[in-house]
């Protein structure tokens, strides 16, 4: 029996993150333990983090944070893809391959997605499936905070890949928080004519201009839509991208979309919400409305090639870095701070 202790974050309830000490994950023959040397803090760990759950089934208190990257320190003996001190990166999903969503190649939609959480630790124990399906090598150029980065980006890439946001197009996105800033950076990238970024914090608007916004909108002081309007001849966009996941701003979205344009509604509302929607926009106006979820295995590996090909520089998104024991100081910066993007957690 292994009685080797690890430090972790153990989240407790409701802003409850405490630093504590747990069994060191221990692996089966198909599976591998790392050494984490980044984990990186998301939105959606926020969220956690202030509502105080991850999900209905998972019991409290529990290890959060799912995008890592970090060293293979042990290697289960029928592991043949990854060895020891190999510097890795691994996605928090693994499609089954075999259900009905995975048949159609929907791999985001698995109806039985092996999820992987414990980022926050000092070691993390990587499943069979994941090691199959859903990890890499990381590229020596890349650092261990830029790979945690490809979990992100890889949802980014979905989302625009469905959006078909093509060359030339105007692109608003709303919300200039790291997911709005992705797809910033993607949609330059592709080359699209002009990039509107909105946003009710004048720092995270600077920053986007930074990052190469052509313009930028603060909603607290100015009526957006109408700004939008003006900003597009009266058009709107061709692609409008909702990166912050609240009604009124799914709700915005679709008053600032052009005719034959897409509405990408990515961030994730709280649940039970609902929205109305002017049925003249789809129909007249050919107008598409959709949301994407998450990504595929392939979303995660191109995600990492383009950092390590220097197509994305998805460096200056990091805007601190933690230790371990500081996590909750991480988490209650990101609510306080407007300018914090995404902390690194070191352990
Ligand atoms: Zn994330
Ligand atoms: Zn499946």
């Amino acid at each position: 029996m292994n009685t080797e202790k690890m430090q972790a974050a153990l989240l407790y309830g409701e802003r409850d993150l405490r630093i504590g000490f747990v069994n060191k994950p221990q692996i089966d023959d198909d599976e591998v333990l790392v050494k984490i040397r980044a984990a990186t803090t998301c939105g959606t760990d926020l969220k956690i983090f202030q509502r105080g759950y991850v999900n209905r089934v998972i019991a409290l208190p529990t290890i959060f944070g799912h995008e890592w990257a970090g060293d293979v320190t042990e290697v289960g003996d029928d592991v043949s893809t990854m060895s020891n001190g190999m510097r890795v990166r691994a996605g928090n999903s693994a499609p089954c391959l075999r259900c009905r969503m995975c048949q159609k190649g929907r791999f985001n939609l698995c109806e039985d997605m092996l999820w992987l959480w414990g980022a926050y630790a000092e070691y993390i124990r990587v499943p069979a499936r994941t090691i199959l399906v859903n990890s890499q090598e990381i590229p020596e150029n890349v650092t261990y905070e830029e790979a945690a980065l490809a979990e992100p980006l890889a949802c980014v890439l979905h989302g625009v890949e469905e959006s078909d946001m093509a060359l030339g197009d105007t692109v608003v996105i709303i919300g200039a928080g790291p997911i709005g800033l992705l797809h910033l950076l993607l949609a330059k990238r592709i080359g699209v004519e002009k990039t509107i970024m909105c946003d009710i914090a004048e720092e995270r608007l600077i920053f986007a201009e930074k990052l190469g916004a052509d313009a930028t909108v603060n909603s607290s002081m100015t009526e957006p839509i109408d700004a939008i309007r003006a900003l597009t001849n009266d058009k709107g966009a061709d692609v409008v991208v909702e990166a912050i996941g609240l009604p009124a701003t799914w709700k915005q979205s679709l008053k600032m979309v052009s005719k034959g344009g897409t509405v990408l509604e990515f961030g994730g509302c709280p649940p039970g919400s609902h929205i109305q929607v002017d049925a003249e926009l789809l129909h007249y106006d050919e107008v598409t409305i959709m949301g994407t979820f998450h990504a595929t295995p392939t979303h995660f590996k191109n995600a990492l090639n383009l950092i390590s090909s220097g197509t994305l520089n998805v460096k200056p998104l990091i805007t601190k870095r933690m230790p371990l024991t500081r996590i909750k100081d991480a988490f209650t910066d990101l609510i306080s701070s407007k300018s914090d993007l995404k902390i690194a957690i070191i352990p």
